[in-house]
């Protein structure tokens, strides 16, 4: 089995972390600033089972300079292009206007989407029921997953509901 799976999300989420955790090596700029991944940097992820090439796309927003423009382009093509999109959310987070643009522009492609509910460790388990309630009246996700990429709960079911889903 092999495939393309493209994280997207808002800044801050969690997506380099997760994408470094699964390859477990440092491929992706961290940091708190958002858009410090400029580029589409690829990840393979090579198992017994096959091999999954991560891509970790810079936000998608809605553009407020040229830059962004070509930024919001190229993760746009991201979308349409891959076998999967992971979109992370943040537990800890209110949902807004970026995770509502991002959901808009998942609803024009036909690409598979989980939503993946990162940073559990930092919230109670009930809390999760509202969040997973919110965001099934948005978006017909094939599968919701809650991890924490930081301690790496969860993360062996994501990878094996990717490797189902190639
Ligand atoms: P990105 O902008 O979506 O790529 O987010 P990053 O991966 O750069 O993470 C942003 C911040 O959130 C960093 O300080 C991470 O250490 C932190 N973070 C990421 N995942 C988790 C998690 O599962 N739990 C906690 N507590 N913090 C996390
Ligand atoms: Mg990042």
């Amino acid at each position: 089995k092999s495939g393309f799976v493209s994280i997207v999300g808002r800044p801050n989420v969690g997506k380099s972390t997760l994408l470094n955790h699964i390859v477990g090596q440092k491929i992706a700029i961290m940091s708190n600033k958002p858009q410090t991944t400029r580029n589409k940097i690829t990840a393979v992820y090579t198992t017994e089972q096959g091999q999954v090439i991560f891509l970790d796309t810079p936000g998608i927003h809605k553009p407020k300079s040229k830059l962004g423009d070509y930024m919001v382009a190229v993760a746009e093509n991201t979308l349409n292009e891959v076998d999967l999109v992971l979109f992370v959310i943040d537990a800890t987070e209110k949902r807004g206007p970026g995770d509502d643009y991002i959901i808009e522009r998942l609803k024009q492609v036909k690409t598979p989407v989980f939503l993946v509910i990162n940073k559990i460790d930092k919230v109670h388990p009930e809390e999760l029921l509202p969040i997973i309630d919110e965001y099934r009246k948005l978006y017909e996700f094939k599968q919701i997953i809650p991890i924490s990429a930081l301690e790496g709960n969860n993360t062996g079911p994501l990878i094996q509901a990717i490797f189902d889903e190639m």
